[in-house]
């Protein structure tokens, strides 16, 4: 069966590069009816941010990726934190100590700050020099009685293993010559990424590794772990980086690629998940406008590439627009888009709102019917270009006079015209009509016509078609909003 886990270490809230490694593991496990299994890797806890591995599970749940095993759901190989998982680390690396796989390390901290400092000195990647790995046992016992809390350090062989990875083909690197044998376990119990990541992945029972290609580089050394453990390792793929359009890394110092951020925006999550796949890899082509089902279908980890991949987010908007007027399109999902938009209106206009009930979801509906396609969000609708929509403008006939002397003849022609029209307005008879109003106003140009009831409606110069405005308005709010014109 299919098991693959996304294993963020809660040192920082979930991000863009986060959400994407996360979803490339939800799609391939659900394209696969296997499991999607959320893991924090707390291990370093001088790292820890409060608060993140909540924020993290709250985000997949936010983006309609949630885990079917985590810290929070639980499940058959939890616990789901590494730091609920010690006492695995310390099996695995009694049964390393007992093989000789594995050694303890009596070198002071001073020593290997000393290590380092020269190594940088003279230019070089600092390495461990190996100095513990071939202590007599007498001489561990020996230091065992002073400092009986060592650091367990893993014996490197010298041919790293090579590997088939699912995106980057076969690899192979060097690791024993160039950092030294790594610690696995802390003096204080406390096992170090390589280890927790291969225990854990093991007793998981995980099945598939993607993440992201930084830890490419560290896979040759897991391997060297499994083979040491007696454990048959799992496929690998990693995923390229994601940068920015321009090629450079994402920042999280901008604070704006965190999941909070979009979310908070009025993002909707199928926005983003769209946006991340459209400018990865993984698909036969890239289609804006896809839906979770659809990536699950058309998901293919044998069309990943090693190309990074460049997130342009000033799309955002456009992807986000698509998604909206999907979910406007689609009966269930606009009841539920009224319900946002009324509580979206309340909060930003709620003691400015007058007699009409612009909350009644009915008129909520034909709002977003007929602006759909033009509002990249829901929070569009509250802005100040859409205010018409819910508060009644402050009349300034100055500027009503301004625009055409005819002001008062426009109204009233106009007030006739809705007579006739009755109660169902539609917007091509409309835009006909208020055409053969101008038509029969001597000298009044037809744009200026559409400016006068523009500003009437609305008190904007700028907005949708006045037609459109009439309709979504209404006859009564209309003829209400142009008698004061005469008044
Ligand atoms: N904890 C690692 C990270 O934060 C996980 C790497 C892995 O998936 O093995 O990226």
């Amino acid at each position: 069966a299919v098991r693959v886990r996304f294993a963020p270490s809660p040192t920082g809230f979930l991000h863009l590069g986060g959400l994407r490694t996360a979803l490339y593991n939800y799609i391939f496990a659900k394209k696969h009816q296997g499991s999607f299994i959320l893991r924090l890797e707390d291990t370093d806890q001088t790292r820890l941010v409060p608060g993140a591995g909540e924020n993290i599970e709250d985000m997949l749940e936010w983006a309609g990726i949630p885990p079917d095993e985590s810290p929070r759901r639980g499940g058959p190989a939890g616990p789901y934190q590494q730091s609920q998982r010690l006492e695995l680390y310390a099996q695995a690396t009694e049964a390393l100590l007992k093989t000789g796989a594995a050694y303890p390390c009596f070198c002071s901290p001073q020593r290997l700050e000393l290590l380092k400092k020269e190594a940088l000195r003279n230019r070089q990647t600092p390495r461990y020099d190996n100095r513990c790995r071939n202590l007599s046992q007498e001489q561990v016992a020996q230091k065992l009685a002073k400092d009986p809390k060592p650091a367990i350090r893993f014996r490197l062989e010298e041919a790293a293993p090579g590997f088939q990875d699912l995106v980057y083909g076969w690899t192979r690197h060097e690791v024993a010559s160039v950092e030294g044998d790594p610690v696995i376990l802390k003096s204080d119990g406390f096992p170090t990424y390589h280890l927790a990541c291969v225990v854990d992945d093991h007793h998981m029972g995980i099945s598939h590794v993607l993440r992201g290609s930084e830890w490419l580089i560290s896979t040759s050394k897991h391997l060297l772990l499994y083979q040491a453990l007696g454990w048959q390792p799992p496929h690998f793929a990693h995923l390229p980086l994601l940068l920015n359009r321009d090629g450079s890394k994402l920042s999280k110092r901008q604070g704006d690629i965190f999941m909070e951020h979009f979310a908070a925006a009025g993002f909707l999550p199928d926005a983003l998940l769209d946006i991340i796949t459209n400018c990865g890899s993984g698909f036969a082509e890239n289609q804006m406008g896809r839906t979770l089902p659809e990536l699950i279908t058309q998901f293919d980890l044998t069309r990943v590439t090693c190309h990074s991949a460049l997130l342009d987010l000033e799309k955002l908007p456009e992807f986000n627009r698509l998604h909206l007027q999907r979910l406007v399109s689609s009966e269930t999902q606009r009841r539920q888009l009224v319900r946002k938009l009324q509580a979206l209106v309340e909060e930003a206009l709620g003691n400015q709102l007058q007699g009409r009930d612009v909350l009644d979801p009915a008129y909520m509906e034909r709002v977003l019917l007929l602006r759909q396609g033009h509002i990249c969000h829901l929070q569009d609708l509250v802005s100040p270009m859409y205010s018409y929509l819910w508060t009644r403008p402050a009349l300034d006939r100055a500027q009503l006079s301004a625009i055409s002397e005819k002001a008062d003849v426009i109204a009233k022609r106009t007030l006739g015209l809705l007579e006739r029209s009755g109660t169902s307005l539609t917007r091509e008879m409309l835009s006909g009509e208020l055409k053969k109003l101008s038509e029969g106003l001597e000298g009044t140009k037809h744009s200026n016509v559409m400016k006068l009831l523009r500003v009437a409606l609305s008190g904007q110069l700028q907005g949708p078609p006045v037609a459109e405005m009439m309709v979504s308005l209404g006859p009564k709010e209309v003829r209400e909003r142009i008698q004061k014109v005469l008044s």
